[in-house]
């Protein structure tokens, strides 16, 4: 397997089974090891440039395979459960690490579908908030159209969740399997675009009457929307345009650690609506440089 690394190999597993299993062993220690932490990417308010909220997302740093992302190791902890140890430890470190920030910034937490069927989801939330004094009110939680898989059980727990004061967000938006039908289920306060339509833009039609149409839409029933995966000044021209609230992606910042963040002083010093121009990338320095995870 390369660097290292070894497998423990059972009969009639194929490569890719074998893999998987290997990171299922690892994950039940990493924890424990300290081996999660979170990166954080700003959401930029389109009108004036400034941060207004920051998304925490998870990472996962293998003694033996360097930086994992979220993407090969959130399904799998979702299959066997350790999403539930995972995702705690993810709110009750994403509230602390917020505490730090001024108090008009926003925190984002993403919450899968499995934790939301889960029947403590509500005392995990309200005991990262109480355990670090972070404001409900600050607090974004972001699920996927995926969730009304598990409709009530979910809806029941975000109700709840709201009642406290807790913002949801409908991240990746057109992508999932529930469809509008999820908007009418849940009292949402923004959408996520995803980056799939936002990519397309400007230049692809479709993408365009897409992104165009969800905004409007959003405006209608009362909801911010947010384009993920901006990743050039001609698309933050094209949402812009078309009165998308905010945005987010590699060409504001890619998600940084929490230490080069503040050490950049992204987050104590928002950029100010000079610096962003009338639409133009804010300076280098206001921003985390970019870092890859595998
Ligand atoms: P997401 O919540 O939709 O997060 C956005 C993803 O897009 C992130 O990938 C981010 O790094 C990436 N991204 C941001 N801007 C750009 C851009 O301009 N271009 C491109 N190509 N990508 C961009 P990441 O960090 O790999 O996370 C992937 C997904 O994993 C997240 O999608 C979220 O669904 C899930 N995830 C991450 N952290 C957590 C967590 O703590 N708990 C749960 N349940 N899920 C998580
Ligand atoms: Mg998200
Ligand atoms: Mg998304």
């Amino acid at each position: 397997m390369g660097c290292g690394y070894f497998v423990f190999y059972e009969p009639g597993m194929d490569m890719a089974a074998q893999h998987k299993h290997a990171l299922e062993i690892d994950m039940k220690s990493a924890l424990e090891n300290q081996e999660f932490e979170l990166h954080y990417q700003p959401v930029v308010n389109l009108q004036s440039g400034r941060i207004v909220a920051y998304e925490a997302l998870a990472r996962w740093r293998h003694s033996k395979l360097g930086l994992i992302a979220p993407d090969r190791f959130i399904a799998l902890a979702e299959e066997n459960n350790f999403i539930k140890p995972l995702g705690e430890w993810v709110l009750a470190q994403a509230c602390r690490d917020a505490m730090t920030w001024p108090k008009d910034i926003r925190l984002a937490v993403n919450l899968s579908a499995v934790q939301l069927s889960n029947d403590d989801i509500v005392p995990i939330v309200d005991r990262a908030l109480e355990t670090s004094g972070f404001p409900a009110e600050r607090l974004e939680l972001e699920v996927t159209e995926t969730v009304m898989l598990e409709r009530d059980n979910s809806a029941r727990a975000l109700k709840l969740l709201k009642e406290r004061g807790v913002r949801l967000a409908l991240d990746d938006f057109g992508t999932g399997y529930a469809g509008l039908s999820t908007l009418t289920h849940v009292a949402f306060d923004k959408i996520k675009i995803d980056r799939e339509f936002v990519s397309g833009l400007p230049s692809n039609p479709m993408c365009s009457a897409i992104v165009n149409t969800v905004i409007d839409m959003a405006e209608q029933i009362g909801l911010k929307v947010t384009a993920e995966g901006v990743e050039n000044r001609e698309q933050v021209e094209a949402l812009k345009l078309s009165g998308c609230d905010e945005a987010q992606g590699y060409y504001f910042a890619e998600p940084a650690p929490l230490a080069r963040i503040l050490k950049n002083r992204a987050v104590i010093a928002p950029i100010a609506k000079d610096e962003f121009g009338d639409i133009g990338r804010p300076t280098q320095e206001t921003y985390c440089p970019p870092q890859k995870a595998i």
